[in-house]
C-alpha cells in the first residue's frame, strides 16, 4: 500500500469511528489532510462520516488545483484558513458535536477561552480554544475569522455550529477534537455544581511541562 493509500484509509477509518460514536451525524462534519507531495485530501461535499470512500476523497495538488475525486466540502475555506496560517498543520477536522454545540449556546463560556479548566487534557491538546460568533453556513467570513487569528490558535468553536481543530496529522487532529467534545461534556455535567477548577498555576505548570502552544 502506498503512503497516500494508507492516508486515505486512515481518514475514512477515523471519520467512521467518530460517526459511529455519535460525534457528528448525517452528512455533517468534514476532514482534510496534507498529502506527502504537499497536496490535500478532503472529504467530499454532502458525504457522511460513516460512509466516506477512500477512492472518492477530493484530491488537490500542492498549488491548490483539484486533480481528482468528488467536489470538496463547502467548508473548504475553513480548512484552507488553517493550512495557510499554520505551517505545522497536517490535518483539519470539523464536527457538529453535541456537547460543544450546547456549550456554545450558553452564556458561560469565555470567548477567548471556550473550555473551562476542568482537566489538563484540553489545555495539552488544544491550547486555548477561541469561540467565534455564528456565521451563516458557507459564509466566507468564517474562513476570514480563522485567518484573523493569524495562526495563533489550533482550535476554534463556531457558535451554534461546531468545533474546528487543526493538528500535526489526522490522528492528532481527531484526538484533539474528541478532547474538545469530552471537555464540553464535562463542563455541562458539572454546570451549577461548583466544580473545583484547575488553578492558573496548575494550568501554567501543564503548559510549561508539555510545551503547549498557549496564546495569552
Ligand atoms: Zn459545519
Amino acid at each position: 500500500m502506498t503512503e497516500e493509500a494508507r492516508l486515505r484509509e486512515q481518514i475514512c477509518t477515523l471519520a467512521k469511528s467518530m460517526f459511529d460514536r455519535g460525534l457528528t451525524h448525517g452528512s455533517t462534519g468534514n476532514i482534510s489532510a496534507r498529502t506527502f507531495d504537499g497536496g490535500l485530501l478532503v472529504s467530499p461535499t454532502g458525504t457522511s462520516f460513516g460512509r466516506l470512500d477512500p477512492a472518492r476523497l477530493s484530491r488537490f495538488d500542492a498549488a491548490g488545483r483539484q486533480v481528482g475525486g468528488d467536489a470538496p466540502t463547502k467548508e473548504m475555506p475553513l480548512h484552507s484558513a488553517f493550512y495557510d496560517t499554520r505551517n505545522q498543520t497536517g490535518a483539519v477536522v470539523h464536527l457538529h458535536s453535541c456537547y460543544a454545540v450546547v456549550w456554545s449556546m450558553l452564556d458561560d463560556p469565555d470567548e477567548d477561552d471556550f473550555l473551562p479548566p476542568l482537566t489538563p487534557y484540553a489545555a495539552m491538546q488544544l491550547g486555548r480554544v477561541k469561540l467565534l460568533p455564528f456565521f451563516r453556513p458557507g459564509d466566507p467570513a468564517m474562513g476570514k475569522a480563522v485567518r484573523g487569528l493569524a495562526g495563533k490558535r489550533s482550535a476554534v468553536m463556531l457558535a451554534n455550529h461546531g468545533p474546528v481543530v487543526a493538528g500535526k496529522d489526522v490522528e492528532a487532529a481527531c484526538n484533539a477534537i474528541e478532547e474538545l467534545e469530552a471537555t464540553a461534556r464535562l463542563a455541562l455535567l458539572t454546570r451549577g455544581l461548583g466544580p473545583r477548577l484547575l488553578t492558573e498555576a496548575q494550568i501554567r505548570d501543564v503548559v510549561t511541562s508539555f510545551n503547549v502552544e498557549w496564546e495569552a
